[in-house]
């Protein structure tokens, strides 16, 4: 990873000297940049449209490209900066998953029902980044409201991985992680529900966190299950993660379930170390058919930690292994109940009919994917009557239960690490067919979802096919400050290629 001072060269895991672009193409760099006068904000968004489309062909991550209003941003923040403003963010160019409001553009949440849908102005997020200098240069790809693991489930396009072509970036974030592990862009906003911003990031070898649950605001940000989604950063680095949640971050009047607990100094406590600091390894991680180079690389990781200074041990959760059946059955009955908006009434392409009743059936049937009508059918069932209680009821009892664990853990230690992915990144169609595989790609990042804990996937490796794999560390809520301090001092230790990742053109 680019470490945060000074060198622009530093070898790489065969010893050989490469120097790293991406070193002047951080979210920090180019803010410091901008803000002092060295580059213009508008030859930094610039540089970036000429990035895109030199290999955004090959890649797939922007579903458009709004050139015409990222340099008007830009012209602003250049403006701004002459008028003597201070911009923690100035002449950044951002990737934005394409479910948030932003203000000119459409937000079609990769779903022909919302295609052409324009959103009122700006989402609480984007405001925040446009407050502090930030362009937003296009909308990145998803899959459909959402829901999957891979971006498969896009309505428009595929998104490939830049490691290699023919497999998935991950998901649902997928376009965001993808734009910014090519260095198109330095950073990229995703949304979490159930690991739709760790677990591309792992696949893509980048970081990606998602904040304790109420600490960004939801506003303009379409929702699919309420009680999980959060808006968060895909970066290069930690510290480039640190500088957007810091940004991203505090109580918002317009979303009553965010929180008003002070979001302290996250920047500050990247140089903060690990010394003494208590890191529980997940015992739960250690499932059957686990992956064993992601069990190598998981052990390797445990070392790294130690010779940093950690004091590293077990941690267990017992109901961690029940995570994903109680996120299935939640998140599907809150999608449910959230996606009967969408009824050709009043957003999206409405279908030709004369009753009512047919005029919503006819545009759901149309607008709809099959993964998101998976999900309306299973949450539908979950909160019928009858069944409430047998499935969504119990659901929610165990949830509570997993939180109990999650807090009696947090007693030994503080944080717990466990493997972002269980796997490196798949081949494109390899489980698109099979729901319930596709799901168990979020068996480690689901846990941290229902729990609304603070977590981050650090990138930590390569597998021997050369992919990614990451680590992920969740934290005490509200915690974030030793999340990223944990965070940076495991990006210290870990040798992780700086250079563009192969097969992707660069002007
Ligand atoms: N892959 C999970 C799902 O399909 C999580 C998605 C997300 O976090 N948005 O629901």
């Amino acid at each position: 990873m680019s470490s945060a001072a000074g060198s622009l060269e530093r070898p790489d895991r065969s010893g050989r000297i490469v120097s790293a672009p991406a070193e002047s193409q951080s979210v920090v760099a180019i803010a410091a940049d901008v803000s002092a006068g060295r580059r213009s904000a508008v030859a930094v968004a610039e540089e970036a449209l000429a990035r895109i489309a030199a290999s955004d062909a090959a890649i797939g991550a922007f579903l458009e490209v709004t050139a015409p209003l990222a340099l008007a941003e830009a012209r602003t923040a250049d403006a701004r900066v002459a008028a003597g403003e201070t911009l923690a963010l100035a002449g950044v160019p951002l990737a934005i998953k394409d479910n948030m409001w932003v203000e000119g553009r459409t937000a079609t949440c990769g779903s022909k029902i919302l295609q052409g849908y324009r959103p009122p102005g700006d989402a609480t997020a984007i405001a925040r980044l446009r407050r502090e200098g930030a362009i937003f240069i296009g909308r990145a790809n998803m899959d459909e409201f959402a829901m999957g693991s891979s971006t498969e489930n896009s309505a428009f396009q595929t998104t490939r991985n830049p490691w290699d072509r023919e497999r998935i970036p991950g998901g649902s974030s997928g376009g965001s992680a993808a734009a910014v592990a090519s260095r198109m862009v330095p950073g990229g906003l995703g949304s979490d529900t159930g690991g739709s911003i760790r677990q591309p990031a792992a696949c893509c070898g980048i970081v990606g966190f998602k904040p304790t649950y109420g600490r960004v605001s939801r506003y303009g940000l379409v929702a699919f299950a309420s009680s999980l989604d959060q808006i968060g950063p895909l970066t290069v680095s930690v510290a480039d993660a640190a500088r957007l949640y810091r940004v991203l971050s505090g109580r918002d009047p317009l979303d009553s379930t965010t929180a008003s607990e002070d979001v302290g100094d996250p920047e500050g406590a990247l140089e903060r170390g690990v010394a003494g600091t208590k890191v529980g390894f997940l015992a739960e991680a250690d499932v059957e058919g686990l992956d064993p180079e992601v069990a190598a690389n998981l052990a390797e990781a445990r070392r790294a930690l130690a010779d940093a200074g950690a004091d590293v041990r077990d941690v267990s959760v017992p109901r961690a292994p029940a995570a994903i059946a109680i996120y299935y059955v939640v998140a599907s009955a809150e999608a449910s109940s959230n996606l009967a908006r969408f009824d050709g009434v009043r957003y999206g392409p409405r279908a030709d009919e004369s009753s009512l009743l047919s005029l919503y059936v006819e545009s759901r049937t149309a607008g709809f994917g099959p993964e998101v009508k998976r999900r309306i059918l299973l949450g539908t069932f979950a909160l019928s009557a009858g069944y409430y209680d047998a499935y969504y009821g119990r659901a929610m009892r165990a949830r509570q239960l997993l939180l109990e664990d999650f807090e009696r853990a947090f007693e030994e230690v503080d944080v717990i690490a466990c493997p972002t992915i269980p796997s490196p990144a798949f081949r494109l169609g390899e489980k698109v067919d099979d729901p319930l595989t596709m799901y168990l790609s979020d068996i480690f990042t689901v846990p941290a979802s229902l729990a609304g804990l603070p977590a981050i996937s650090v990138p930590s490796g390569l597998s021997r096919g050369n992919l990614p794999l990451g680590i992920q560390i969740m934290g005490r809520r509200f915690d974030e400050e030793t999340v990223f301090a944990v965070a940076r001092a495991f990006e210290r230790q870990v040798d992780f290629p700086d250079e563009i990742p192969p097969g992707v053109k660069l002007s």
